[in-house]
């Protein structure tokens, strides 16, 4: 029997790893099958090599627990260890600095595990002994037991064992007895142990008998060794795919489209990203790409190793080279893992637009359902919104779709304004807008379809990358204004006659919560409408902006504010500014008088504050009073006309027929309007 010290820098490792690596217990399953799954293929090359004769058939790892032992048992039937190579593998743990480094991963199990090779040693996170019982597969091998009980001391001699491999034997401790419970267990191994390359087993199939389950004669074997990702696609067919992704997203819908990567330089890489169907915001999770070390289960928080946007993508990826076991700032500046960000990226685009190059049909039916992820893509990685500008589509109201370049030359010619901008028109909801984009197709324009999540910031996106160009909703002008072919014509009013006009609608515009109404005048033609509702582009585009970034949420409190544009060449906005000017003229003209005279005075006292002179306290006093008196009279002229006004049904049923049009005509003011509309008739 020998006995020895473990050779270890640090005095005594095992509390250590008891201690620091408390979040992760779970782990150590992991790490002593997948030495077992190591232990099974290491026995394969050395037979293709011809250093081993025998078979290699029925290689497999099995778990089994005895809860009256209170063990949890690894073995395998792979190389297995000489005392020699447990000297050297197992007692030395050659590492340095320990303790430093220690300290600074001591809330990440994994980095510790894979920075000392600690794998084997992560069972005494939970165990109170562990024994290793094994016999190599070299001719003559003597079969060793190896035990240690959590202190640097072990114990090591030769013991019976006929078959070849290796058993590790944990003896679960109190506090973990969680790890002795057969579910418990399964679960792990279902996570953790589910597509490595070798069967692991654990326990026996069942079977329903005589009103209960009962163990069959099959083993249970959890794992599928040769998962997809591992195969050439060129053997795969589009229901394999299907069913690989049924099995690792059950319950979701079919995936619009798969890439499966395969890439041996300058990295090893293989994985497959499926592209979701996403119905609603409450789809988008991003746990879903889940990442391999060699087929063994590491972690599904991919993020630094996947770019951001393609996380919304689901499936695996599996690679070597990605160092899986540091911690996550590591991962995100270590070369390798941007070089694998960086391709995978690119592999996608060429994806996509192989896919938009080959089969437009199906790229433009499922355009709709992946636009969130390549819009995304596109504003937020340069590179693949490089690529992606050559198959990006835009959707029209007529529902045909368009490459960007496509539509660009369709719309060139007619949609360029005076001043030389191009004008990208779009609609958010083609019911609610339906006048505003007849208005515009009317006149042989274009209207485009956004109503995405995400098409509010992609159209600022297009507008940067178009120079000289401008996206504007269809309802956010007139359409002469939207692509203003000449010089605006000229209101043909007085000043008089066009504050009348402003007033005598403005005091009847609506009244509503969290929304604003502004009066202006325009000159449009005669047979436009009276009154177009309209929103200015650039509030509103702030407001929907304010919903993607959280520092701009103050924009999303203002109210909305609308402009009722009034076409004073319209013959009934000209009938009733004649009307009102007519009846309210004697009225107006002793305060008009009156306004002119006080703004005189003030115009005066404001001269003589020129070159920042001082008025003296009196002239003060004369100026505000004047000013306030100005203020008072204008007050009460408003309120002379909005009397008129309200008097005039004319008027607000010109203002309700043009909030008809733009769907915010609601409620009360709907039924006031419907039966006024009755009464006019
Ligand atoms: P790592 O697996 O990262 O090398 P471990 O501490 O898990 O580190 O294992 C150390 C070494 O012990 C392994 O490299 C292997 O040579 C040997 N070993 C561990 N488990 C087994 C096993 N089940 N069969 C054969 N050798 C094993």
């Amino acid at each position: 029997m020998a006995k020895g010290s473990i050779g270890v820098t640090t005095n005594n490792i095992f509390p250590v790893i008891k201690k620091f690596l408390y979040s992760d217990h779970e782990i150590f399953l992991r790490e002593l099958v997948s030495n077992a799954v190591d232990a099974s293929q290491k026995l394969k090359t050395l037979a293709s090599a011809g250093d081993f004769n025998g078979s290699t058939d029925g290689l497999k790892v099995s778990v089994a627990l005895d809860k009256e032992a209170g063990t949890l048992t690894v073995s395998d039937n792979g190389i297995g260890m000489t005392a020699d190579e447990i000297d050297r593998y197992i007692n030395q743990i050659a590492f340095s600095g320990a303790e430093e480094f220690l300290s600074k991963y001591k809330d990440n199990a994994n980095a510790i595990i894979g920075h000392f090779g600690l794998g084997f040693y992560s069972a005494f996170m939970v165990a109170k002994k562990v024994e290793i019982r094994t016999l190599s597969w070299q001719e003559g091998a003597k079969a060793v037991c190896w035990s240690c009980d959590g202190s640097p001391e072990y114990e090591m001699n030769e013991c019976d064992k006929a078959e070849r491999g290796t058993d590790i034997v944990v003896y679960i401790d109190d506090d973990e007895k969680e790890f002795l419970e057969q579910s418990r267990i399964e679960a792990l191994l279902r996570k953790y142990c589910r597509f490595m390359a070798i069967p692991v087993i654990f326990g026996k199939e069942q079977e329903w008998k005589d009103g209960k389950y009962v163990d069959t004669d099959r083993d249970k074997v959890i794992n599928d060794v040769e998962p997809l990702w591992t195969r050439k696609p060129t053997d795969l067919t589009d229901e394999d795919y299907l069913k690989f992704y049924r099995a690792i997203q059950p319950g979701q819908e079919d995936p619009l489209f798969w890439i499966h990567l395969n890439v041996d330089y300058p990295f090893t890489l293989t994985g497959i990203l499926y592209f979701p169907k996403i119905k609603n915001n409450l789809d988008i999770r991003k746990d879903r790409i889940q990442l391999y070390c060699n087929q063994v289960y590491v972690t599904d928080s991919v993020e630094g190793v996947v770019p951001d946007f393609l996380m919304l993508l689901q499936g695996v990826i599996d690679s070597p080279d990605i160092p899986l076991n540091v911690s996550r700032s590591y991962l995100q500046s270590d070369r390798n893992v941007k070089k694998i960000s960086t391709y995978i990226t690119k592999k996608v685009a060429a994806r996509l637009e192989e896919i938009a190059k080959n089969d437009a049909k199906q790229f433009e039916e499922k355009w709709n359902d992946i636009k969130i992820f390549i819009e995304y893509g596109m504003l937020t990685d340069e590179k693949f919104c490089e690529q992606a500008m050559k198959f990006a589509l835009l959707e029209n109201t007529d529902g045909k779709f368009f490459s960007l370049d496509d539509y660009k030359k369709l719309i060139e010619a007619e949609q360029t304004d005076k001043d030389g901008n191009l004008i990208y028109l779009y609609s958010t909801d083609k019911d609610a807008q339906y006048a505003y984009i007849k208005a515009a197709t009317d006149k042989g324009y274009d209207v485009l379809m956004m109503n995405g999540q995400l098409d509010v910031p992609f159209l600022g996106l297009l507008e940067q990358k178009n120079e000289k160009s401008r996206c504007m909703r269809i309802d956010s002008d007139v359409i002469d204004n939207l692509i203003a072919k000449e010089n605006r014509r000229e209101v043909e009013l007085s000043q008089g006659e066009k504050d009348v006009a402003t007033q005598v609608f403005q005091s009847q515009a609506p009244t509503m919560d969290k929304a604003h109404f502004m009066v202006s005048l325009t000159a449009l033609a005669p047979d436009d409408q009276p009154i177009v509702v309209t929103q200015s582009e650039y509030m509103r585009r702030m407001k929907d902006m304010a919903q993607f970034q959280p520092g701009m949420s103050f924009y999303g409190e203002i109210p909305d504010s609308y402009n009722l544009m009034l076409n004073t060449n319209h013959r009934l906005v000209k009938q009733v500014v004649d009307d009102a000017m007519s009846a309210l003229a004697e009225q107006l003209k002793p305060i008009d008088d009156d306004i002119a005279a006080t703004n005189n005075v003030v115009n005066a006292l404001r001269d003589l504050r020129k070159d920042n002179k001082e008025l003296p306290e009196d002239k003060k006093k004369e100026l505000d009073d004047n000013e306030k008196r100005a203020h008072e009279l204008r007050d009460k002229k408003n309120e002379l006309i909005g009397k008129y006004a309200a008097g005039q049904p004319r008027v607000k049923q010109l203002i309700d027929i043009a909030l008809l049009g733009n769907g915010l005509l609601k409620g009360e003011a709907l039924s006031d309007f419907l039966r006024r509309s009755v009464e006019l008739l």
